[in-house]
């Protein structure tokens, strides 16, 4: 069984001495940068000059320098710009490397697909909240955590576990539980994941389920809040109870319709065929190679694609009734308040 790192488990003399270059201060970077530091880490943030967050970073009480300073004064360098960004700032941050220091990353892509090779003589690690960066920032403020994940790709200095482990701690994350895994499987599970169910197959699923509502005449309006707006309702009871706390929670004849008939839609033999061809262009680097030769020249599939999306009928309908119904708005603000609070 996976076994579950937790505050006893990290030692923060691996890290209360070093001082740690957070590269970003966007979602994930600022809040790091800020549980690092009340941490009693020594933390240096990089941003490129003309940063439009580099007087928030100084203002929140931490000390700015462009990557390549920050990166040669640290013995620890997070990498925390957008993954398509990393490889060129890791190479202007690539000749602060010293022997010893960490290169840490909170995903995988970048060192597992071979788009960054550092030297040998560093340690290469993960660090990786299983969380979007403001409840990072907001779980930690409270005196809790987010679950993450460690991983090491490279130990040059034999302490690079116990290094990654006291990182994990200083930013909240062992308050939670921490998992051991690797770049590889942190990489093949992510990409899989958003690709075939969570960002990719979901949304098809609303889509297909909108059309054929409003193709079969019925309103759009009514066709967006069965195939959509109530796909929250449903994921958070999963996301507290399971399956079973789900099919509990709904009526007997949503429970007996979704069974019996939620494999007319994904069928088991087709679906699982356009599952493993998914896996299969991530494991042999064909979805990497695709998507970095869209990066290399302007991403004219993502535009297009994007653009498509953006003129699909639902958003349109959903957008008009996301801003008559109150209870939305009431509940951004709430969440707005807390984020600041
Ligand atoms: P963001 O998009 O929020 O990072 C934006 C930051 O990067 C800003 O500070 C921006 O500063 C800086 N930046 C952008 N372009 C450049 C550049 N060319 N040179 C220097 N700095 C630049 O990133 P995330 O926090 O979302 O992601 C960071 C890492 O964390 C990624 O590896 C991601 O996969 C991982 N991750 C993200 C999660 C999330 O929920 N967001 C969850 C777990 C992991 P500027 O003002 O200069 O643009
Ligand atoms: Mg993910
Ligand atoms: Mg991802």
């Amino acid at each position: 069984t996976t076994t579950v790192y937790r505050d006893e488990d990290a030692d923060s003399s691996y890290i209360e001495s070093e001082t740690v270059a957070v590269l970003g201060y966007g979602s994930q970077g600022h809040a790091h940068a800020l549980n690092l530091h009340e941490s009693g880490v020594d933390v240096i943030v990089g941003l490129r000059e003309n940063s439009s967050s580099w007087d928030e970073a100084e203002d929140a009480g931490l000390r700015v320098e462009t990557p390549d300073v920050a990166a040669a004064e640290a013995d620890v360098v997070k990498m925390l710009v957008p993954d398509t960004v990393q490889p060129a700032v890791y190479e202007a941050i690539e000749d602060g490397l010293d022997a010893g220091d960490t290169l840490q990353f909170a995903h995988g892509f970048n060192i597992h697909y071979g788009q960054i090779r550092p030297p040998e003589d560093v340690d290469v690690t993960m660090v990786a909240p299983k969380s979007p960066g403001h409840l990072v920032r907001r779980t930690y403020e409270r005196g809790e955590g987010v679950p993450g994940l460690i991983a090491v790709y490279q130990d040059a200095t034999g302490d690079a576990k116990e290094r990654s482990l006291a990182y994990a701690q200083a930013i909240g994350c062992t308050r939670a539980g921490v998992v051991e895994t690797t770049f590889q499987e942190e990489v093949e599970t992510d990409l899989f994941g958003e690709q075939a169910v969570l960002c990719g197959g979901v949304t098809e699923l609303m889509k297909m389920g909108y059309e054929t509502l409003v193709d079969a005449g019925y309103s759009p309006e009514m066709a967006y809040f069965e195939c959509m707006n109530e796909m929250k309702l449903i994921v958070d009871l999963i996301y507290e109870g399971g399956l079973m706390g789900m099919w509990n929670s709904v009526s007997d004849t949503a429970e007996y319709g979704g069974l019996t008939r939620g494999e007319y839609v994904v069928d088991e033999e087709y679906a699982r065929e356009g599952m493993e061809q998914v896996l299969d262009e991530v494991q042999d680097g064909e979805f990497a190679r695709e998507w970095i030769s869209e990066n290399q020249t302007n991403r004219p599939s993502y535009k297009q694609l994007r653009a498509a999306e953006e003129d699909h009928e639902i958003e349109d309908v959903g957008g008009r009734l996301r801003d008559l119904f109150a209870w939305e708005a009431q509940e951004d603000a709430d969440e707005k308040e807390q984020v600041q609070a």
